[in-house]
């Protein structure tokens, strides 16, 4: 479609000679932005960019639920840090291990990572493949991960596909190397309680 306001030229004259730019550019790359998320729907209410930057677990959640929050969550980053972003799935992740030419280091590095569980066929590799690319991402404090799981990470659906050592993982503390200690030691928080890898999400979250 062409452009109302600029005829698709991308910039508008001013009566002074000068040309600024077409708000059409701007919402060309909002959308571009998005990418694939700009389908979803952005709903208005306002997150908290820092609450929603670090790594959450979102189970059995109404796929167009979930994508609202996406689109709404890159929306609001839009105007602010911007993060790049990306979408697989755990069969995504051991291609990307496995196969020649894949590229790992992208998926280790991106910002903003989705990883959609519950829609790989089984296979004894994703414990160990996941678990150790998630913990090569926690070493880069800028990447931040969401796992968008279709089934309870703790029922059986769940462990015939990707193992019962999985959903330990992702549930349980974050741990730190301590001075004077052979074993790695659970980080706390200030309140006394440990710091979960992946903060579970409640699915009545309003959104
Ligand atoms: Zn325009």
């Amino acid at each position: 479609m062409t452009c109302p306001i600029c005829n698709d030229e991308k910039a508008i004259s001013q009566p002074d000679g000068s040309r600024i730019e077409c708000s059409c550019q701007l919402i060309a790359r909002f959308k571009s932005y998005l990418g694939e998320w700009n389908r979803s729907g952005v709903q208005t209410v306002s997150l908290d960019l820092k609450t929603y930057a670090r790594n959450l677990l979102f189970e059995d959640f109404f796929a167009n639920r979930f994508n609202r929050l996406v689109a709404s969550f890159l929306a609001q980053s839009f105007v602010g840090p911007k993060f790049s972003h990306k979408a697989v799935s755990g069969h995504d992740i051991i291609q990307a291990y496995f196969s020649n030419g894949g590229n790992v280091s992208e998926l280790q590095t991106v910002p903003f990572l989705i990883i959609n569980l519950g829609i790989d066929p089984p296979n004894s590799f994703y414990s160990q493949t996941l678990e150790a690319f998630l913990e090569e991402r926690s070493r880069n404090a800028k990447c931040f991960t969401w796992v968008n799981s279709r089934y309870d990470v703790t029922s059986q659906t769940f462990s015939k596909i990707y193992q019962p050592e999985l959903a330990a993982y992702l549930t349980a503390p974050m741990m730190k190397e301590v001075e004077g200690s052979a074993l790695p030691q659970p980080r706390m928080r200030t309140d006394g309680t440990p710091v979960i890898r992946f903060q579970r999400i409640p699915k009545n979250l309003k959104i």
